[in-house]
């Protein structure tokens, strides 16, 4: 199939007033469940585009859908809109906060939102033109940080009528893999015991922080008998006050991952025994708030081949000797040896070891692959099949959710990236529009990787998305 140019073309001519929205989005920078003036900008682009638009869903004010068009078949766009706490940094490759101690856009959402509400617009004109039937829809996901947003959408049904999601992620490379990733849990056990004075009469107090000390002692333990791929990772998030006060109450934060959602269960109710352990042996109670829980990534064979094939079309940005300065500059902040770990980790081709920013387009394989880190779009992968690709906008090397992610997804390499994943992105929504063999293909895909494994909602029942999760700004 030939490239449909009606979209390039759009996104080309468009591309001024999308680096705008990027930029203000990186300029509001809002964190997890916060992202109201995001989902602002967002929404009246596409509301004034012609879309539909629904607003505050799944017990979110930030979540929304923007659909145009009617009946089937739906392709679908995600866009994440929650900036990281403490990445504030200005388009500098030097360490320099806009606001010291202020969210920023360290995971490049900004550029993530604006590319998918290029395709979604780019999509819409083509349809328009070449007379193309079905919906195009815009999904706005807040929290994706926290892994809440897309849990929520889903279990709100909002993907139920969408035949093929597609997305992508700010990155280092311009690839696509089959990947998979961890499921996961995150969830808070807070810990009830009796106050005293530790020096005068220690024996009536019963320490909320001695049961949390204990579960983790317990846990750590636990870590010997998980499976290999599977993760616990804690911080205290309530340790007392003073040590002269015996602690009443204290809280510590878990997250529990794996490759399959089962297994994030079983490890998650074996940390509840220790929890429940740890509460006899000190005479405390506890109590759980289960905050956040996504499945692994589902991949699918015919989207990510077709993925490629457009991203090898399109070919991936070129960049100026500004550019490559700026990331040369960026990249004396980490090691060398940071670049070649990255670079040997992906099988990179032997040309990509002399570059600090990707050229070209990597090449795919049908090995699968899996990385420890989870997302929500795992959940969406379940319900729907997506396709899914990374887009260089960063310098290779650079860690993820850092200042130097934040500076390049407020300049110009950032802006290459999001300007080449709108067009694929559109470009690959009009060949899923058009062509119902590829479409078929892919939904037999994704029935053969769920057969025998129905999707069922990682959310409790009454689960309320803890909107007071991130301190405001
Ligand atoms: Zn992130
Ligand atoms: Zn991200």
């Amino acid at each position: 199939m030939a490239l449909n140019t009606g979209a390039i073309d759009w996104i080309e001519a468009h591309a001024h007033e999308l680096e705008e929205v990027s930029d203000k989005m990186w300029e509001l920078a809002e964190v997890g469940l916060q992202e109201m003036r995001s989902a602002e900008l967002l929404t009246e682009y596409l509301r004034n585009r012609g879309f539909h638009v629904e607003s505050g869903m799944a017990g979110m004010p930030s979540a929304f859908t923007a659909s145009w068009g009617s009946g089937s078949p739906v392709i679908g766009f995600l866009g994440e809109l929650d900036a990281l706490p403490g990445l504030s940094q200005k388009p500098s490759p030097r360490r320099e906060p806009v606001h010291t101690g202020a969210p920023g856009h360290g995971c490049g959402h900004n550029l993530l939102a604006t590319s998918a509400l290029g395709a979604a617009c780019a999509v819409q004109e083509v349809m328009k033109q070449q007379n193309i039937s079905g919906t195009v829809r815009y999904y706005g996901c807040p929290a994706e940080e926290t892994l809440i947003g897309k849990v929520a959408m889903v279990k709100e049904g909002l993907f139920d009528d969408v035949d093929a999601v597609l997305d992508w992620h700010p990155n280092v490379f311009n690839d696509v893999r089959l990947h998979w990733s961890n499921a996961v849990n995150s969830v808070k056990f807070a810990f009830t015991g009796r106050t005293s004075h530790a020096a005068s009469d220690p024996e009536n107090g019963r320490s909320a922080l001695d049961a949390v000390e204990l579960m983790n002692v317990g846990a750590n333990y636990l870590r010997e008998h998980i499976p290999q791929k599977a993760r616990i990772h804690y911080v205290i998030t309530d340790g007392g006050g003073e040590p002269n006060v015996v602690p009443a109450n204290a809280e510590v934060w878990y997250y529990v991952r794996a490759p399959e959602r089962q297994t994030v269960e079983e490890i998650h109710g074996r940390l509840r025994n220790i929890a429940a352990g740890a509460a006899l042996m000190t005479e405390t109670s506890f109590e759980e708030r289960f905050l956040a829980g996504c499945y692994s990534l589902l991949p699918n064979l015919p989207l990510t081949r077709m993925i490629h094939q457009v991203m090898e079309e399109i070919g991936g940005p070129q960049w100026t000797s500004e550019e490559k300065e700026f990331a040369r500059i960026v990249a004396e902040s980490f090691g060398p040896d940071q670049r070649e770990t990255v670079i040997k980790a992906r099988k990179a081709p032997a040309e990509v070891h002399q570059q600090l920013l990707h050229e070209g387009v990597m090449p795919f394989t049908e090995e699968e692959t899996f990385g420890a880190g989870s997302t929500d779009v795992g959940d969406v992968s379940w319900v729907v099949p997506t396709g899914r690709f990374t887009a260089a906008t960063a310098v290779i090397g650079q860690p993820g959710h850092s200042w130097q992610f934040a500076a390049c997804s407020g300049m110009s390499i950032g802006h290459k990236g999001m300007k080449f994943a709108a067009k694929v992105l559109a470009e690959g929504g009009l060949r899923i529009l058009s062509d119902s063999k590829l479409l078929e293909e892919a939904k037999e895909d994704w029935r053969k990787r769920t057969a025998g494994n129905e999707y069922k909602t990682p959310l409790p029942d009454g689960y309320v998305p803890p909107l007071d999760q991130l301190p405001r700004h």
